[in-house]
């Protein structure tokens, strides 16, 4: 199974947004898709359509009570699309993981032989604590959503070490397959600028496929559904498709089709 996080420890960049529809988009394409919540806001849980009190699992389970995987799992109703939900018990998991021996490996240790899914995306909270340690530490990749606005690439440098010292202790495979710009604006200058800024500093790291500002993609979770099926004809759900398929591109050539 190809991990990936999605990371970033700001709020509000689009990381859920972002997991929500790259896992849809990666299930449409016939990708048996799971998606981890790892936000105790259960932002994703929700936007999915799984309401907090059908949430009879969750991310909590595996990682502090050492619940097999498969038991966390869930369907969802979107075909092929799976998820562990995130409930309010996750708040403490942060607290009650620092007694924890190999607290930074809980998740990968979840993880580890799963065969069920082919991909999997873990929404991270917005933080840089111990729930995106153990994400960080169970991934293949991290993908982390960048918001065009003045301050986009404040806080980057941060995320990057914390991804070096990863990649230096618990998991040298860990690597950064792409920044997204989210929240794109074309009528607004400033937002051209600030993409213009993060495409001269992180080169080809930076996605060609940027995510517009759209009101369809903000709209979807209130109904239980991501963009992708609430409108899947939207500028919005249309570039995360393209997203999806730059992302597959930059897979191990081996692992660009579905098993
Ligand atoms: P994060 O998980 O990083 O906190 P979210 O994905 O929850 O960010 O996005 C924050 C808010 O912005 C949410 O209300 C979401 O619906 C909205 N949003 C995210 N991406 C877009 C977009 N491209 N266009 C419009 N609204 C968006
Ligand atoms: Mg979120």
């Amino acid at each position: 199974m190809l991990t990936i996080a999605i990371a970033n420890q700001k709020g509000g960049v689009g990381k859920t947004t972002t997991a929500i529809n790259m896992a849809t988009a990666m299930a449409a394409t016939g990708w048996r898709t799971l998606l981890i919540d790892l936000d105790p806001q259960g932002n994703a849980s929700t936007g999915v359509g799984v309401e907090a009190s059908s949430r009879h699992v969750s991310s909590y389970d595996i990682l502090v009570e050492g619940l097999p995987l498969a038991e966390a799992t869930m369907e969802t109703s979107i075909p092929g699309l799976d998820i562990v939900p995130a409930t309010v018990d996750l708040s403490g998991a942060e607290v009650e993981l620092v007694s924890v021996e190999e607290r930074t490996e809980c998740l990968r240790k979840a993880l580890a032989g799963h065969k069920d899914h082919e991909i999997c995306f873990i929404d991270c909270p917005p933080s840089l604590g111990l729930l995106t340690l153990n994400a960080l530490c169970a991934a293949d990749s991290i993908l982390v959503p960048l918001q065009c606005e003045f301050f986009a690439l404040e806080g980057l440098s941060q995320l990057l070490q914390t991804v070096e010292r990863v990649q230096q202790g618990f998991n040298p495979r860990l690597n950064i397959i792409g920044v997204a710009l989210t929240m794109f604006d074309r009528r607004n200058r400033l937002t051209d600028q600030v993409s213009d800024d993060v495409r001269d500093c992180l080169g080809d790291l930076v996605f060609e496929t940027v995510i517009p500002r759209n009101v369809r993609l903000s709209e979807a979770p209130s109904h239980g559904l991501p963009a992708l099926v609430y409108d899947h004809s939207c500028v919005g759900s249309r570039a995360y498709i393209a997203l999806a398929r730059e992302l597959i591109g930059r897979f191990p050539p081996e692992r660009q089709v579905a098993a």
